[in-house]
């Protein structure tokens, strides 16, 4: 069994990225990226501020626009319009969730695709269907990375993902598919969930449920990447998966904190250089 260690290849990446946006710089380009945070989720904070901080260290610019729980809905959208507008910003974030006030979608789609580092513009999810050019979320962008750095070909292998939200399971399904992976999607409406896990050579869980996957639930010597991030009573975190348990069936395994986590902060930053890099082109 051995470890998909994203913490690691996250690091790599960040100092890639560190060094690309030097030299941007001496072309006068320093990249910007706008994060719109509504309310006050504990989580959501400690997200952004890890955000902040990766782009401090790889030379982004990066402005946080807090606003409050009750914020109208019309001054989220101006303040998009003005990022939009901004040539000092070339990408844009929502963190979500949004309040329940809050039209989530409406929200998202008034981000230019041209600064949608996150992916969730219909523009880019089209795209990312069509397998064209295309910001490609995140986490799952983060995940075909970790794949490929230890040469893990999708291609042909029976995959399996847990979680059909649009923003982990349903982009991982179509990030797959264009790699020819054989794809099943199951979510919480799936009839017996282990008949589809147990079939899986490629197994992707991102629900938010601790122990979800069993031993029992995974073939031998199957992948596993486990998305999920869950915060104990001990304050601990921990994944999906029961790591212990299912760790010794597999070839490879992402361990939760440490897998896929650091992966979705190093492709953000790599969205924002790429954002950026298209101000040359223009
Ligand atoms: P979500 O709540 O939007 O979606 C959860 C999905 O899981 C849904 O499709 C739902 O149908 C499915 N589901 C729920 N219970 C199930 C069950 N018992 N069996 C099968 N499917 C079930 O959540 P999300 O935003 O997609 O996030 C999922 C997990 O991934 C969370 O733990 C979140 O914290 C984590 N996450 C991690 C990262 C990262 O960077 N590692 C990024 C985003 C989300």
């Amino acid at each position: 069994m051995q470890i998909l260690d994203g913490k690691a290849l996250a690091r790599q990446i960040r100092t890639e990225v560190a060094e690309e946006i030097r030299e941007l710089k001496k072309r006068g380009i320093t990249p910007g990226l706008a994060v719109v945070l509504v309310g006050d989720d504990p989580a959501s904070h400690t997200y952004v501020k890890m955000k902040e901080r990766a782009c401090e260290e790889a030379g982004i610019y990066s402005i946080v626009h807090k606003m409050p729980d009750d914020i109208s809905q019309e001054r989220i959208l101006e303040t998009i319009s003005m990022m939009n507008a901004n040539p000092n910003i070339d990408g844009i974030l929502i963190q979500l969730p949004l309040p329940a006030h809050i039209d989530t979608t409406k929200v998202l789609q008034a981000v230019s695709p041209k600064k949608d580092v996150d992916g969730f513009h219909p523009f880019n999810v089209g795209n990312l269907v069509l397998d064209l050019e295309c910001f490609a979320p995140c986490t799952p962008l983060g995940v075909m990375r970790l794949l490929d750095h230890y040469d893990i070909d999708p291609k042909g292998l029976d995959t399996c993902i847990v979680g059909a939200s649009n923003i982990v399971g349903k982009p991982m399904m179509h990030l797959l598919l264009n790699r020819f992976a054989s794809v099943d999607i199951c979510h919480i409406y799936t009839k017996d969930l282990a008949s589809h896990t147990r079939r899986a050579d490629l197994l992707i869980v991102g629900v938010g449920k601790v122990n979800l996957i069993t031993e029992e639930m995974v073939k031998e010597g199957a992948i596993v990447v486990d998305i999920g991030i869950n915060r104990l009573e001990s304050g601990e975190l921990t994944g999906d998966v029961d790591f212990e348990n299912v760790a010794p069936k597999c070839s490879f395994i992402t361990p939760v904190p440490g897998g896929v986590g650091p992966m979705t902060i190093a492709m953000l930053l790599e969205n924002t250089l790429e954002a950026a890099r298209k101000r040359l082109s223009c």
